[in-house]
């Protein structure tokens, strides 16, 4: 029996019409010898109230140990509710129908509250169910540990189980309904030119997504590579029959390769760092990174170059905004034995990258998007290169500047705007 796994992000279930036209976009799917697993997020803006009142009942401390599991708890149930109107949106129409909770598949997770990882979905009785043609709805975000514990997966973690799911039913595709009609070369609100991608290779697909293209999470993106799961991401504001190619990331093709750049992505939650005056001697990059590691500040792009004093070292790096209060007091602490001269940090910065597993067979990316960024006068501060992305830091208010110059000098802008 074939499977599909159909998911509903939160403006997609957003209300009761909006229900109902979820459950009219599930019915267009049936088909003989087609089992449909749909997965659920909570409606738009629920997990935020529910967020509120765990952080109020909890005397407005920040959620720790001693509050996450009754956190998630809380949390789960916007996903619950859902799942049972949705089944009970799909019975309205006489499909055979009914919600699953993650405890009740068994969606099984480590215990990691909050931000919990799944370790596997054993199903037996759901698929009994599937294959005897009923609809199953799952709450999405929420899953069970092995002692019976609600858990959830971490903020757009509906996404994450959506994945999780085909990967374990073997399905055919996950299809994400969401409220955009698919991933774009950029973000349309700064670019009216940007088109909508037919097909994205998972690499790409994962390196715009980390580097904050917020369609998927990252992480459903990496356990549907990991799986081979192909991903349709479309949107559910229109009525079945429609048009609505959306998205495909799949694997690589040959057609993907020919083009050189995919989509340029950008994130402004990035906060730079600079040491300067460093003691040059080895072993001081490990010692830097290694107190910011036992911090659990993840760093990202790194420059070390050479200080007017002699055996000084200056070096530069990245990391999330939220991250560098306590990154500079974890350096602060270590000023001594790390032995440097004055720390800044700075905020003002944004992330741009342009993406493509083209680049692998095309030269001369690098030239362009350094050209396209000096004929309009931004300065790069720093640059990082994978095999299929060259990054830059640019500070903020060049942001929409620099998205739009290379959107165009990689030859992505849409003849007409706004269309395929
Ligand atoms: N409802 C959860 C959230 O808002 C999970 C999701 O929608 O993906 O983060
Ligand atoms: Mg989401």
């Amino acid at each position: 029996m074939a499977r599909l796994v159909l998911k509903f992000g939160g403006t997609s279930v957003g209300d009761v019409a909006r229900l109902a036209r979820a459950a009219r976009l599930v019915a267009a799917e049936r088909q003989p010898g087609t089992g449909l697993a749909i997965v659920v997020s909570a409606m738009s803006g629920e997990t935020n109230r529910l967020v509120e009142f765990a952080r109020e009942a909890a005397g407005g401390a920040l959620i720790g140990p001693a509050f996450d599991d009754e956190y998630d708890v809380v949390c789960a149930s916007g996903e619950q509710v859902t799942s049972g109107l949705l089944a009970l949106a799909l019975r309205r129409i006489a499909l055979p129908a009914r919600s699953w909770q993650g405890w009740q598949v068994p969606v099984l997770t480590d215990d990691s509250h909050g931000s919990a990882r799944i370790d596997r979905i054993e199903a037996p009785d759901l698929l009994r169910a599937l294959d005897e043609g009923e609809i199953a709805v799952l709450p999405g975000f929420q899953g069970v540990t092995g002692t019976g514990r609600i858990t959830t997966l971490g903020r757009g973690g509906s996404d994450t189980s959506a994945v999780a799911l085909a990967a374990a039913l073997k399905a055919e595709r996950c299809d994400i309904y969401t409220d955009v009609d698919g991933i774009y070369t950029t973000d349309p609100r700064i670019v009216a030119r940007a088109r909508r991608l037919d097909r994205i290779s998972y690499e790409e697909m994962l390196e715009m997504a980390s580097l904050g293209a917020r369609v998927l999470q990252t992480r459903s993106v990496e356990l549907a590579m990991n799986w081979r799961v192909p991903v349709r991401v479309l949107s559910s504001f229109v009525e079945p029959g429609q048009p609505n190619p959306g998205t495909l990331v799949c694997e690589e093709d040959p057609m993907m390769e020919q083009r050189v750049v995919s989509g340029i992505a950008y994130s402004r939650d990035e906060a730079r760092i600079s040491l300067f005056g460093v003691l040059d001697r080895p072993g001081i990059a490990a010692d830097i990174f290694g107190r910011l590691a036992d911090a659990r500040i993840n760093v990202d792009m790194i420059v070390q170059s050479q200080a007017r004093t002699e055996n000084r070292q200056n070096l530069l790096f990245t990391l999330p905004e939220k991250d560098v209060r306590l990154a500079l007091a974890t350096l602060q602490d270590g000023r001594e034995a790390i032995d440097f001269e004055q720390v800044t940090a700075d905020l003002d910065v944004a992330k741009v990258s342009v993406v493509g597993v083209g680049m692998r067979s095309h030269t001369g990316v690098a030239r362009t998007m350094f050209q396209a960024l000096a004929a309009r006068n931004i300065n790069i501060q720093a640059i990082a290169t994978s095999e299929i992305k060259i990054s830059v830091l640019v500070a903020s208010e060049y942001t929409e500047l620099a998205v739009r110059a290379l959107h165009s000098a990689f030859e992505l802008d849409a003849s007409d705007p706004g269309r395929g």
